[in-house]
């Protein structure tokens, strides 16, 4: 089963019935071929499902209504393997509501120089067809990914991928429930937001719960529940002496464990796949919960801190475009920089909530004090990232519209041991350097609170914010601050130019 087997991508292709029925069974039995490679590529993972040629607006209009119906369906591969006149296909992408990519291809990779007929031209037609479809998409404002190439050249499937990746987190920010256990952290601005315009631009849905709710899920937790948990814990993770089965702080460990199942039990009875809290609306809780938000995280889950709905529907959204994925995925936030210029970085971390799943070797499970708020102090998971290539990416609300910020980024290993840090934490080195990242960061006004992850590169968040038609402004190898600013700028004129009075 593919990672995403689940759901799956239509293949349609468009032609005419000027050739007559030999030349559309070929049509049908060559997209059938292409629909079967794709299918079977490693690169993609969702099922790629081939669909009857289209000839007629009546039978365009027909299998785009089918698309929007089918719950599986998460996107759509438009192709013009013969001419179809692009007339035809007006009322089939007006009621289009499901991701749209346009593929380029041409069953025929090499021309038959000797052999080549009127025949072989007319069958092998997608220079003309797509160029006369790619002009009424633009023509409709459509939004799409357009990718060009012979379908069986491993660069067709890994985009084909990326942005069928982005289609199953588009389907999921439709459905997407985030959990609010209090408000946003006091006087913080960045992680406000309109929740109106993010379920009316991306689906999502954010409702808030007074932390009482949350409690009451806690005391409810049987013993049983405790105790598995903790088990849990014990055989995952390097468990602090002071937490162990005799150890003098073994009823915390069972209060983080309590927590936990709490949580759980409160997001799996309501749907939510997503959470925040803040540590200063924690009621009658007595940790902050830390170990439970990592854990939660690594299955899955998005999570925010200090009431960051924002955030925490980007962890879950970045972590259903990363399945299957070796990498991992977390909630983070950029704490500190080493600004030594042999190797300036950034230290990312949190005060307890970084998803194990970035971890470089198995976390330690440790309690220690938390400097702010007045709790107890709160169990956590302890480790340090796995180096390699990422991105951290980010979205904050303009006012009038909403803004990602990414920025490509090299995690690398602390210079040095980090013994008195008791917190998962990341080093990392911003692309093209850091001076030029957080400059251009800091002119687009992106967010303190961040996605990172290792699992993919930024094509399909770029996918994304395509189908969401929301601004992504990439800092990455090529920019430069002066170039950034102009295009932040430009942007500005385009969204304002192209949002309805
Ligand atoms: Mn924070």
């Amino acid at each position: 089963m593919k990672p995403l087997g689940e759901f799956e991508v239509w293949l349609v292709t468009g032609s005419q019935e000027m050739y007559g029925e030999a030349t559309l069974r070929k049509v049908a039995e060559n997209s059938g071929l292409v629909a079967r490679q794709l299918d079977e590529s490693a690169a993609i993972p969702v099922r790629i499902v081939h669909r009857p040629v289209v000839t007629s607006s009546e039978s365009i209009a027909a299998t785009c209504r089918a698309a929007n119906a089918a719950d599986a369906c998460v996107g759509v591969i438009l192709w013009m393997h013969t001419f179809s006149p692009a007339r035809m296909w007006i009322a089939g992408l007006q009621v289009l509501q499901k991701p749209l990519l346009h593929l380029h291809t041409q069953f025929n990779r090499d021309l038959p120089w000797g052999e080549i007929d009127m025949d072989f031209m007319n069958l092998n037609q997608a220079a003309h067809g797509d160029r006369e479809f790619g002009y009424i998409e633009t023509r409709l404002r459509i939004a799409r990914k357009t990718v060009a190439g012979h379908w069986q050249d491993p660069y067709v499937a890994d985009r084909v991928g990326a942005w069928s990746r982005a289609a199953c987190a588009w389907r999921e920010a439709h459905r997407l429930k985030v959990a609010r256990f209090g408000d946003t952290m006091r006087h913080v601005a960045d992680t406000e937001g309109d929740k109106v315009e993010a379920q009316i631009r991306l689906g999502i849905t954010v409702n808030g719960f007074g932390v009482c709710d949350l409690a009451a899920a806690i005391a409810d937790v049987p013993g049983s529940a405790i105790d598995e948990l903790c088990a849990r814990y014990e055989s995952d993770y390097d468990l602090a002496a002071e937490l162990g089965p005799d150890g003098p702080r073994r009823a915390e460990l069972r209060e983080a464990a309590r927590i936990e199942a709490g949580l759980r039990r409160f997001l799996e009875a309501g749907g939510f796949m997503a959470f925040t809290d803040t540590f200063e609306d924690l009621g009658a809780l007595r940790q902050l919960p830390g170990i439970a938000a990592q854990r939660l995280m690594a299955d899955g889950y998005g999570f925010g801190a200090e009431g960051d709905w924002k955030t925490s529907a980007l962890v879950r959204l970045v972590k259903v475009m990363a399945t299957g994925v070796p990498g991992g995925t977390s909630f983070m936030e950029d704490y500190t920089y080493h600004l030594n210029p042999d190797g300036p970085s950034v230290l990312g971390a949190h005060m307890l909530e970084v998803c194990p799943t970035i971890a470089a070797a198995r976390p330690r499970c440790e309690i220690h004090p938390l400097s702010i708020g007045a709790r107890s102090d709160p169990v956590r998971l302890v480790f340090d990232a796995e180096p390699g290539p990422a991105f951290v990416a980010g979205m904050t609300d303009l006012g009038d519209r909403f803004r990602m910020v990414a920025n490509v980024i090299d995690v690398v290993g602390a210079e040095q041991p980090l013994p008195r840090l008791p917190v998962a934490r990341a080093v990392w080195r911003p692309r093209p350097d850091l001076r030029t990242a957080v400059e251009s960061w800091l002119i687009a006004g992106g967010a303190h609170h961040t996605v990172l992850t290792r699992a993919i590169g930024l094509e399909p968040l770029a996918d994304f914010a395509e189908m969401a038609g929301i601004e992504l402004a990439l800092i990455d190898e090529g920019t430069t601050v002066a170039g950034f600013r102009k295009e932040l700028r430009w942007n500005a004129a385009y969204h304002h130019l192209t949002r309805p009075l």
